[in-house]
């Protein structure tokens, strides 16, 4: 796949080696042009339009199926580079948005603010049929986020999510010299001609005082949690006017600098600053760890020499320009979420497992309350009140995206306060990359889905992107990687985002709104007690009558044995073996195998009960196998059909396991040779089964005529 040779962008960004290593000491080089997953002769070439042009108006809108919030954003155009339009304005349809207190959130995806200026890399687009922007044109960004590159008016600077141009004019010059013309002017941009000319003004000016930061507190903090930061120094002015206070951007790994909501200060005097350390920011990105800036009302800046230290985030929602800690509830009436399969993601048993691994790692934590809840024939993220994860075009997805997660909320306000809590969660995975699902370790050109699942799983959990590269919500991923388990401090995360829904969950009868969802409660239901010690653990049948067990250790201290343990569903375990323990290892890895020479038919699980010196004891994560023998053969009960009146009914149970998903054709003959009835039999990895209803049939015997890929077979039914 032509994909994985560059890196993907993501929520889960795909990132280098060396951006790790870089931005591990908060520096940011401004020449990393061969880090850039989409290259501005990418995004040159691939859009239809490139303009120059600002957000002037705003509305967000339902699609027609009620699904998914968009956004119209009107776009006022100034300078055309390529491409050709016919008005002044254009329009841009961006996803998630807010109507009324329902909100949509995209872990990754371009989001527009109302006098927004830059660059736009333009599609036409065809998500949405009827978009209220009444615009002759109406497009999306190319790569999303990547699709715009942003200016700072002010300061005639500009910044795409990989790219920092010191000033406008040589953004200019660099996309002239990939378009190979010059851009023609649609309308004089104002704004951008006065700026220049009060820059020129001011360069005959004496410089202002520049402010300078002499301390701030706390160096280590959270995102979005509520923390006040204290800035001290001089100079800042007696007023914030334009004023403002920057972090570094953790959606980009600190490249770029992002600025609060005007409501996250407290106060702002010459010489000390109070705000709210935020998660959600003004433009895009999430508030991260390095220097904090103050520019003043002036524009003369000053960043900190020592960073500040955000070690989680608390994914804020803003609404109103103001931001708001949304709560977990329960929605399921089980006490908090159920996730469904999508057909695409039922298909891929190894992608199950991952996944299931990455979920129970979550809970074990937090004991956030996530079910999986089986199959579903739900094919699309939609706000339907069905948790879905399913795998998806890169189209849909976005260009270099690994996988996104779509939080829903919704909200209440009291005359006080307003609630917001997470109704739902969708998550959509790009199907164009080159998966290793586990439990073996990626190659050097694949990515590790339990790792980016973690990470995924991580939004729905309401974390945002962190700037410390050991973290799991960390922006970026490079091939290869493997994080399946948590930091500590994605942990503290997940701790404080379940205590406050807890918290906040005593007061939700205080709401006066219909519909009010229960609080979340704690799941107890979950693997924890895993071993540390065991790295990796694979089953295979070798013959057709042998299961080898195989499994790695590291830093074995004190393990007496491991008991292999086998279960047909999963829940019920019996012994199979014991195998005593080579350890201690000194830091080293160990093998070791084992033959299970009486394996269960169809599907069967496998796992670890690993037994310590001291009598206590702990378990690896299961692995799942099928037997090669049951694979696509077709097993039916019972034989004959019972009657009418019978107690279960005239019906057919058929049981075929595949280890990928198939669809089967079949027919039902009668005795003289004619079609009675007529299948399209869907069925799932593993164990699955279909139930045909026979009551409308008359006795008799009949044939059961099936066709799925190169199997075939005719079955003699009788109906009695
Ligand atoms: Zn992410």
């Amino acid at each position: 796949m032509a994909k994985t040779n560059t890196p993907a962008l993501a929520c889960l960004r795909a990132a280098l080696t060396l951006l790790l290593t870089l931005f591990a000491s908060y520096t940011f080089a401004s020449d990393n042009q061969h880090m850039v997953p989409l290259t501005l002769e990418e995004r040159v070439q691939q859009a239809e339009m490139v303009i120059e042009g600002e957000v002037v108006r705003q509305e967000s809108f339902w699609d027609a199926r009620q699904e998914n919030i968009y956004t119209s954003n009107i776009i006022k155009v100034y300078k055309l580079f390529k491409g050709e339009v016919q008005t002044e304005l254009v329009e841009i349809v961006t996803e998630g948005g807010a109507i009324g207190l329902k909100k949509h959130v995209f872990s990754t995806a371009l989001k527009l603010r109302q006098g927004q200026q830059g660059i736009f890399f333009l599609k036409r687009q065809q998500l949405v049929q009827r978009t209220p922007g009444k615009t002759a044109l109406s497009t999306r960004a190319y790569g999303s986020q990547q699709g715009f590159v942003q200016y700072d008016v002010k300061n005639r600077t500009a910044r795409g999510v990989f790219e920092n141009y010191a000033n406008v004019q040589e953004l200019y010059d660099a996309v002239t010299k990939k378009t190979g013309k010059k851009f023609r002017t649609v309308t004089e941009n104002q704004k951008l001609k006065v700026s220049a000319v009060q820059e020129s003004q001011k360069q005959n000016q004496s410089a202002p005082l520049a402010p300078v930061i002499t301390s701030f507190s706390p160096a280590v903090a959270s995102a979005g949690t509520g923390r006040i930061l204290t800035i001290n120094g001089t100079g800042f002015g007696n007023t914030r006017g334009e004023g403002h206070v920057e972090f570094r951007n953790a959606d980009d790994g600190g490249q770029t600098w992002v600025r609060p909501l005007p409501t996250e200060y407290i106060s702002w005097t010459n010489t000390r600053i109070t705000m709210y350390i935020p998660s959600v920011m003004q433009d895009e990105g999430t508030a991260g760890s390095g220097p904090i800036r103050v520019t003043t009302n002036d524009g003369s800046s000053f960043a900190s020499v020592t960073p500040i230290t955000l070690q989680f985030a608390y994914s804020n929602v803003e609404f109103d320009d103001k931001s708001f800690k949304p709560i977990l509830t329960e929605q399921d009436n089980a006490g908090g979420y159920t996730i469904l399969f999508a057909q695409s993601m039922d298909n891929r048993l190894p992608a199950k497992e991952g996944f299931r691994r990455a979920v129970n790692t979550w809970v074990c934590v937090s004991e956030i309350n996530w079910k999986l809840g089986g199959s579903t024939t739900i094919n699309a993220a939609a706000d339907d009140g069905s948790s879905v994860i399913r795998f998806a075009s890169q189209s849909t997805v976005g260009e270099s995206v690994l996988a996104r997660t779509i939080s829903r909320y919704e909200g209440c306000a009291s005359s006080s306060d307003t609630l917001f809590w997470v109704t739902e969660f969708d998550m959509e995975i790009n199907e164009q990359i080159d998966w290793q699902y586990g439990p073996g370790g990626p190659s050097s050109q694949q990515f590790d889905f339990e790792t980016v699942m973690l990470h995924e799983l991580g939004h729905a959990h309401q974390l945002g992107h962190v700037n410390l590269p050991r973290a799991v919500m960390y922006y970026a991923i490079e091939y290869a990687r493997l994080e399946r388990d948590l930091s500590s401090l994605d942990i503290e995360g997940a701790e404080l985002v379940m205590a406050h829904s807890l918290e906040q969950g005593e007061t939700l009868d205080e709401f006066l709104c219909r519909d009010m969802p229960g609080p979340i409660e704690p799941s107890q239901s979950s693997e924890c007690n895993l071993a540390p010690e065991v790295l990796t653990l694979e089953a295979e049948f070798t013959t057709s009558n042998a299961v080898l067990v195989s499994w790695t250790t590291r830093n074995e201290q004190d393990i007496d044995n491991f008991i292999v343990q086998r279960s047909s569903d999963g829940v019920n375990w019996s012994d199979v073996g014991t195998v005593e323990s080579e350890g201690p290892s000194n830091g080293g890895e160990l093998q070791y195998t084992f033959t299970d020479l009486d394996p269960l038919r169809n599907q069967s699980y496998y796992r670890l009960e690993v037994v310590y010196q001291n009598g206590e004891s702990s378990f690896s994560p299961r692995v799942v196998v099928l037997n090669p023998a049951d694979i696509r053969v077709l097993r039916y009960f019972p034989n004959p059909v019972s009657g009418q009146g019978s107690q279960n009914g005239s019906q057919l149970t058929l049981y075929y396991l595949v280890n990928r998903g198939a669809t089967m054709q079949a027919q039902l003959y009668n005795a003289k040779g004619q079609i009675v009835k007529e299948y399209e039999l869907n069925f799932s990895t593993g164990v699955s089964s279909y139930t045909l209803d026979l009551s409308s049939l008359a006795a008799g015997i009949y044939f059961l005529k099936w066709q799925e890929s190169n199997q075939s077979g005719t079955e003699k039914i009788l109906k009695l």
